[in-house]
């Protein structure tokens, strides 16, 4: 066996970008450039005129980019999606919300949801790679699920629980948002941050809600219940309203969320976007179907992600020794899911990573695969 120093994919054979991970993920040459073009915006005020006039086109690309429905607002705050479970178990949450719990994201808005103010959540869990199904609970105000659970592979179809406005259906799409269509209609939160299908860097989020999920945050707003000043939602509703938000943003996350923004509506929008993370991850199934040492991990092809590709490898391959491989040839992030623990690699197909790359990505891999072999 050679040593993984040893092993050098042929130039001809590697993608020209090789970044796959699932975030933060691949940023373009041209929203950096893009960056540089908007130079004179960093390092000034975010609450001055340049600054906002960003917020609005950032706030006004998701509007296009979603075909936002009626009454709809595009609101934002820091903290990343992560804040966001905190926020909505604060604001969102009325007495007790029920989860679809397949994966790590998952479970810990279940984590942040268990609050102490609110009745212990209903918990729908499966085990990692499959997914349940969420019915109507009585007693329930908030319906959660992942559209996509980044730490499986395994994605989920969006559509409402329950009814509006006693219940409200909230959808973790962080990894999801940009790169898979759908009917926001269908929830009254979807709710994501940047650094996935929209190409920049992580701190913000960003929650597409409903006129029911925002007079019920006003409800919880003004009643007796404390909530925490950083994760006041109508505060965040107040600002972003204002293209503001409640402290200060990255103005560089801002610039690139809006390079790719105005890239993925030029380019035809959500219906493009979800055509071609397809077109990537189904090369990619179909590699790992068609291959001796390669299983999708996602059994059902149903449940399969577009927009996440998890493949297990052959016991008689260490998939860790692949992705380092890999990794000295310029191939970065095709680890699994740390706490996943499986013989696995994890692939992402946002929309920023070229088809063509995906399948210069399976080339590179056949490569070590068979240096591995010998
Ligand atoms: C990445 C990810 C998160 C965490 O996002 P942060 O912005 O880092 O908090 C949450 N949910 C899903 C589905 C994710 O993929």
């Amino acid at each position: 066996m050679e040593g993984m120093a040893d092993i050098t994919i042929p130039a001809e054979l590697l993608p020209a970008d090789g970044r796959f991970g699932c975030g933060p993920s691949k940023v373009r040459n041209e929203q950096l450039a893009d960056l540089l073009a908007a130079a004179s915006i960093l390092g000034t005020s975010h609450r001055q005129a340049p600054v906002k006039t960003l917020v609005g086109s950032v706030r006004a690309g998701f509007s296009e980019l979603f075909r936002l429905p009626e009454g709809y607002e595009v609101v934002l705050g820091n903290g990343g999606s992560t804040a966001f479970w905190d926020i909505a178990a604060a604001g969102l949450i009325n007495r007790r919300s029920a989860h679809l719990d397949f994966g790590e994201f998952g479970s810990k808005f279940v984590t942040s949801a268990s609050a102490p103010w609110l009745d212990a959540p209903h918990v729908v869990q499966t085990p990692g790679g499959t997914r349940g199904v969420l019915e109507p609970v009585d007693g329930v105000d908030v319906y959660a699920y992942p559209h996509n659970e980044t730490s499986t592979g395994v994605m989920a179809p969006v559509r409402r629980i329950g009814i509006a406005p006693d219940a409200l259906t909230v959808v973790d799409a962080t990894s999801a948002a940009g790169g898979i269509d759908l009917d926001v209609a269908e929830t009254d939160v979807y709710y994501f941050a940047p650094q996935k299908n929209f190409a920049g860097d992580g701190g913000l989020w960003f929650a597409l809600m409903s006129p029911a999920a925002i007079e019920r945050a006003y409800a919880i707003g003004e009643s007796d219940r404390y909530i925490p000043p950083f994760l006041s939602l109508t505060a965040a509703i107040d600002n972003s309203r204002l293209n503001q938000t409640l402290n200060t943003p990255a103005l560089a996350t801002l610039v690139l969320l809006d390079s790719q923004l105005r890239w993925m509506n030029e380019s035809g929008g959500l219906a493009w976007a979800h055509a071609r993370t397809a077109e990537s991850s189904s090369h990619l199934y179909d590699w790992a179907s068609a291959h001796a040492l390669a299983t999708p991990f996602v059994a059902d092809p149903d449940h399969r992600s577009q927009v996440v590709v998890t493949i297990d490898l052959d016991d008689s391959v260490d998939a860790a020794r692949v992705a380092a491989v890999l990794r000295a040839n310029g191939i970065v992030d095709t680890e699994p899911y740390r706490k996943l623990g499986r013989n696995q690699l994890r692939i992402a197909t946002f929309v920023a990573i070229d088809p063509d790359d995906v399948r210069q990505l399976t080339r590179s891999i056949d490569h070590v695969l068979e240096a591995l072999a010998d």
